[in-house]
């Protein structure tokens, strides 16, 4: 964590999500899984969207996953990005099924690519928020 002020508009946390913040504060990535049918989803739901239960419980998942698809920012989103730019806004498949639209941390953004196995990394952005974001790993 730097000491500079983020400016970069920070998540709305409200009830539904918040077991998702509290997760990835204690660097924990935790997704609802379904008790009635064991399939995980994300976004949260009030009800899993496979078999409509609202048996759901949030559970930690490995935070291991690949590159669905992305796209390279190359323009800031405003003047708070204009730093990072080029980054990378990617889909990943979390090994335990559901899909997650995140970030992709890499040194040289040219080189990821759909399929990449990526693993999950918590970047402590305020004291209140964590943002989970993915980099590349290799084999
Ligand atoms: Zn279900």
């Amino acid at each position: 964590m730097s000491d500079a002020i983020y400016e970069k508009p920070l998540p709305v946390i409200d009830p539904g999500t918040k077991p998702f913040w509290d997760a990835a504060k204690e660097h924990r990535l935790s997704i609802p899984k379904c008790n009635a049918c064991g399939k995980y989803h994300f976004y949260p739901r009030e009800l899993c969207p496979h078999c409509h239960s609202d048996d759901l419980q949030w559970t930690d998942v490995s935070g291991k996953g690949e590159v669905y698809s992305y796209t390279i920012a190359r323009k800031p989103a405003g003047p708070a990005y204009a730093p990072d730019v080029p980054y990378i806004i990617a889909m990943i498949t979390l090994d335990e099924g559901p899909r997650m639209l995140t970030n992709i941390v890499a040194a040289d953004v040219e080189t990821v690519r759909i399929g990449d196995r990526v693993a999950v990394q918590f970047d402590d952005v305020t004291p209140e928020v964590t943002l989970p974001k993915f980099v590349v790993v290799k084999g």
